[in-house]
């Protein structure tokens, strides 16, 4: 069981599958499957349990996936039903996603559900009403602030730090590594596929001499290799950016071995909060 003298690594699947935000998805091979089995198997390896945060359709997909998942102690917690970032919802909506989210998640055989993350880290200062919404609901913590300015989403004055967000919930913003000019997020998805590796290790370095968690993301895409190419959903057709999506995917389990050579072992969120911040 992790505790507060161990490094603490915060890996995290955000289990989702892209191809269902494209048009005919049905022209597009099915990845999610097999590059979540190779997830499995990575964990297996260092006997770790991480947390796996579900959009619905994944559920409604992949019910036996969500079983063995569970069924090998990783821990399920929410990435909304239908992924849409939260400044495109109300309140009222974002509460009815969660809802039907939480009640698919258990249909499909997860156990009490108390973590969120919200879709590409849309939670910022502008949507933090989301936090109320959540504590009315089942949930203890978040995890989806980037806490930098960012092209897409991120809440600047935040902190680095996990902290409580009200009575109930705790948020657990990403790590963030200094690269030249820019804030950036260090052990997440793109991130830490196009950055140079030097910049992981003062990541690594930064996080056991303030004796603070790595926080990072992952999702089916990063370690596939093999999968075919298409502009990818939510980057406005932007090519860079999309040539990035599929840039150094196959050096992602290196770089995580890397981490876990350091001395950090993997826990899930819920168990990080209960061990460190109650
Ligand atoms: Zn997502």
């Amino acid at each position: 069981m992790a505790n507060s003298n161990q490094n603490i690594f915060l890996f995290s699947i955000d289990l989702e599958d892209i191809r269902l935000r494209l048009k005919n998805p049905e022209n597009y091979e099915e990845r999610v499957p097999v590059n979540t089995h190779i997830y499995l198997n990575w964990l297996r390896k260092y006997n770790s349990k991480c947390t796996f945060f579900v959009t619905g359709d994944i559920a409604v997909l992949y019910p036996s996936l969500i079983n063995e998942i569970v069924s090998e102690g990783h821990e399920i917690a929410c990435h909304t039903n239908n992924h849409i970032p939260l400044d495109k919802q109300t309140p009222t909506e974002f509460r009815k996603d969660l809802e039907e989210n939480v009640s698919v998640l258990m249909k499909a055989g997860a156990g009490q559900i108390t973590g969120f993350r919200a879709p590409v880290f849309s939670l910022t200062q502008k949507t933090e009403w989301a936090y109320k919404v959540l504590s009315e609901l089942t949930f203890s913590y978040s995890s989806s602030v980037l806490p930098a300015k960012n092209p897409f989403y991120g809440w600047e004055t935040f902190g680095f730090t996990p902290r409580k967000v009200n009575d109930k919930i705790v948020e657990i913003p990403l790590t963030m590594g200094r690269f030249f000019h820019m804030t950036v997020p260090v052990f997440g998805g793109v991130y830490f596929r196009v950055l140079p590796k030097f910049f992981i290790k003062g990541g690594i370095k930064n996080c056991i001499a303030k004796t603070i968690p790595a926080v990072g993301y992952f999702h089916p895409y990063d370690i596939d290799s093999t999968q075919e190419r298409y502009m990818n959903p939510g980057i406005n057709d932007n090519y860079l950016y999309n040539f990035l999506m599929y840039y150094n995917r196959k050096n992602v389990f290196s770089r995580l071995d890397y981490i876990m050579n350091q001395g950090f072992s993997i826990c899930t969120y819920y168990n990080y909060i209960q061990n460190n911040l109650k």
